[in-house]
């Protein structure tokens, strides 16, 4: 870390924020296997959200990866890497009054220990659980294809590890679980 650096306190507080918005916010923070649906799930409740006049915003894996993480790979580093700046970037949005939807694999569960230590009691772990033959059978974006052919390696859920977590605010098992009543459940949480 750089010497000589002070933190700068501005005179608008995050509380501050918040009553002006008048919404509380929270991070929800969605994981689970590649095709789970954390992000079909983000999108429609960030919907539902905003059309109750709640600023939101959605912090996605990929999108993350085309621009602020663009020089990470899927190395347990690279993904450690990734977490790390994705939680403060969220910190940053979450200080800003916003509520913040982190679709994000995540599969290490110390990585998102450490996002919620900087969150604190309003971050609420969304585990989006769901079989890795579902998954599979989805596979959206055809990735499980190229895993089975062996062109990707590393994996999450095939040949990589994924840390389920141990006490999540709440568990959507996407396998039986519709998108509407996933929303409804994150909704009681807010
Ligand atoms: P992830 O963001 O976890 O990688 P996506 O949301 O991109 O997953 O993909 C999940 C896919 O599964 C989508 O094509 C979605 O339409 C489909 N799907 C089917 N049933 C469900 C469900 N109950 N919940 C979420 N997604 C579902």
């Amino acid at each position: 870390m750089a010497d000589n650096i002070t933190w700068h306190h501005g005179k608008v507080t995050r509380e501050d924020r918040v009553k002006l918005f008048g919404k509380k916010n929270k991070v929800f923070w969605f994981t689970g296997l590649s095709g789970s649906g954390k992000s079909t799930i983000a999108v429609e409740f960030e919907k539902r959200l905003h059309e109750q006049g709640h600023p939101t915003f959605i912090l996605d894996g990929d999108n993350v990866r085309h621009g602020l993480n663009k020089n990470l790979g899927f190395s347990p580093e690279d993904r450690e890497e990734n977490i790390r700046r994705v939680a403060e970037v969220v910190k940053l949005f979450y200080d800003a009054g916003v509520t913040v939807l982190v679709c994000f694999i995540s599969p290490y569960r110390n990585d998102r220990e450490y996002a919620r230590s900087l969150i604190g009691d309003d971050f609420v772990e969304v585990y989006v659980k769901c079989s890795l033959e579902t998954c599979e059978e989805r596979d959206p974006k055809g990735l499980y294809k190229k895993v089975r052919k062996g062109e990707i390696r590393g994996f999450t859920g095939v040949d990589a590890p994924y840390e389920e977590p141990t006490c999540p605010e709440v568990t959507i098992v996407s396998d039986i679980v519709g998108v509407d009543e996933s929303v409804s459940a994150c909704m009681d949480l807010l």
